[in-house]
């Protein structure tokens, strides 16, 4: 692997100060589309996560954050927002460099996405709504109370470093809680360029703690019991594994997991609008996308013409350099992946490779792989029914409605979904039907701040995006009041009988 000449060494972020960590382990960042080291980040040691909680501990505690009034914490939020705006351009070049994404996803989706969610939750911070408070029982007013939850801890993937990463602080930090924030081994630098522009807006230290590490940093983090609540994006297997660590001290946990997202065309679709929806939402991010079209099931008589216009339109994908203007698809993450992607390929006995099916010849670096299409794959094999989280993307039939909804549902995964189809009557009963996050009718990937994101069965539970992500970081109080102020017996006294 080639090495960069001087590839910065990165530090933690703790209490509001850039710290070295206590573990002497340290790993190399890869730009995946040339393989050189970008830069060097620390696996955040034991020790580091005691010092990281007992500072976002502090600053919850004291009430730094947490009772700043909504109008101020929204304040800080938005001039955060401003920094990254500032920043936006040199943000999208360093995510495009350390996770192969083409410079034009990030530049014009990721970063305008992150600043506008932060916007977004910035002012619903202003608009926790709950009960009235009201007399509920005579003599008595309730008072229903959200409050924070505590220190949260946020684990990131890699796929969309930055915009994961503020997809998870931006609600976290609006409830008023503080955080420990870890990125994934593979993309800690635009979540540390984030900790920058924190340190940069005001916000108060110790809200905000960044610490790098893959594994063993993030089980730290879940096992702490001073951590309240984990909200973690990534790997269904590994969602299960933190589940279980997280027992002990029995933490509320937020999971955004894996897909396998089916996109249901209908014979009374519009097939040209199918086909490049089906292109863009297959290819997107390299596939890299736990809300990737890979099950995409065409109705039998209008297969053949899907399957034709589909392949014709994969062929014109740009797989390259990321920094190119007219790259549609970068590198995949790391040779593990590659590898990973290349096992599914290896044992789809049974299906027909349709399209790519391996590495792109023409790099000499990079782990980059040709967009695939896989034909025939039997409804019950492993590239049908697992992640791939790759750019191979499966094609089958189905005869009609009830086989379509069947087929789709019939996965453990349930967070994304899509329906292709020009009869109303028919889009209304197969969104209703289909056992998934979100159901798209004739589209599938767009997602906005106001709409809520987050699987069913094994993709997980708990919403990111929307007012139900700043829910699911409070927790609901409730306080009572006796109102007459005089000498008198408690409440329950009279109410189960007693003298
Ligand atoms: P991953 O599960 O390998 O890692 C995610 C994070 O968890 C990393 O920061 C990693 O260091 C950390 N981690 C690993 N083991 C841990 C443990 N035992 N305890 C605590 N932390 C641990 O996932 P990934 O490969 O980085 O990301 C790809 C996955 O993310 C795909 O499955 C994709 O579908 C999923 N994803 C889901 C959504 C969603 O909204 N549902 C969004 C993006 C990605």
């Amino acid at each position: 692997m080639p090495k960069a000449s001087k590839a910065e060494r990165t530090k933690l972020f703790i209490d509001g100060r850039w710290v070295e960590s206590a573990s002497k382990h340290v790993r190399p960042v890869v730009n995946p589309a040339t393989e050189s080291t970008i830069a060097e980040s620390p696996d955040a040691a034991p020790a580091d996560v005691d010092k990281a909680v007992a500072a976002a501990k502090k600053a919850f505690d004291d009430g730094r954050w947490s009772r700043k009034s909504p109008g101020e914490r929204s304040a800080a939020l938005l001039k955060l927002a401003s920094l990254i705006e500032r920043d936006a351009l040199s943000l999208a070049k360093l995510e495009s460099d350390n996770a192969g994404k083409p410079m034009k996803l990030a530049r014009d989706g990721d970063i305008p996405f992150a600043i506008d969610n932060l916007r977004f939750f910035a002012g619903a911070a202003r608009h926790l709504e709950g009960l009235a408070a009201a007399e509920y029982a005579s003599g008595y007013t309730s008072l229903i109370r959200r409050e924070p939850v505590g220190v949260v801890g946020l684990i990131a993937p890699w796929n969309y470093p930055f915009m994961m990463s503020v997809w998870k602080a931006a609600p976290a930090l609006a409830a008023g809680n503080t955080i420990i924030l870890k990125p994934s081994e593979l993309t800690p630098l635009t979540t540390l360029a984030l900790a920058r522009l924190v340190q940069e807006s005001g916000i108060p230290d110790g809200v905000v703690n960044v610490l790098t590490g893959a594994e063993e940093t993030g089980r730290s983090i879940t096992q702490h019991r001073d951590v309240a609540m984990i909200s973690f994006t990534g790997d269904t297997s590994t969602g299960r594994k933190i589940v279980g660590q997280t027992a002990a001290t029995l933490k509320r946990c937020h999971m955004e997991l894996g897909g396998k997202a089916p996109f249901l065309v209908f014979d009374d679709a519009d097939l040209d609008a199918a086909v490049q929806g089906a292109v863009v939402a297959g290819f997107v991010n390299c596939g890299q996308d736990c809300t990737a079209a890979t099950r995409i099931l065409v109705q039998a008589k209008s297969y053949k013409r899907f399957e034709t216009a589909f392949l014709t339109q994969v062929a014109k994908l740009k797989t390259g350099d990321p920094k190119h203007p007219d790259t549609d698809m970068g590198p995949l993450i790391s040779a593990e992946q590659r590898d990973r992607v290349e096992g599914f390929l290896k044992r789809a006995a049974g299906a027909k490779i349709l399209a790519g099916g391996g590495r792109l010849k023409s790099a000499k670096r990079g782990f980059f792989f040709q967009p695939t299409v896989v034909g025939s794959a039997p409804l019950d094999s492993e590239i049908m029914r697992k992640e791939v989280f790759g750019p191979v993307v499966c094609l089958q039939t189905f005869k009609d409605e009830d086989d379509a909804v069947r087929i789709a549902n019939d996965v453990e995964y349930g967070l994304a979904s899509s329906v292709w189809t020009s009869n109303v009557q028919r889009a209304m009963r197969v969104s209703a039907a289909l056992q998934f996050g979100t159901v798209w009718v004739n589209d599938h990937l767009p997602l906005t701040s106001e709409t809520p994101h987050g699987g069913v069965k094994q993709s997980g539970f708990g919403k990111d995006l929307s007012l139900y992500a700043l829910h699911d970081y409070t927790t609901v109080k409730h306080v009572m009041l006796e109102l007459s102020g005089a000498a008198r017996k408690p409440w329950h006294y009279t109410a189960f009988g007693k003298p």
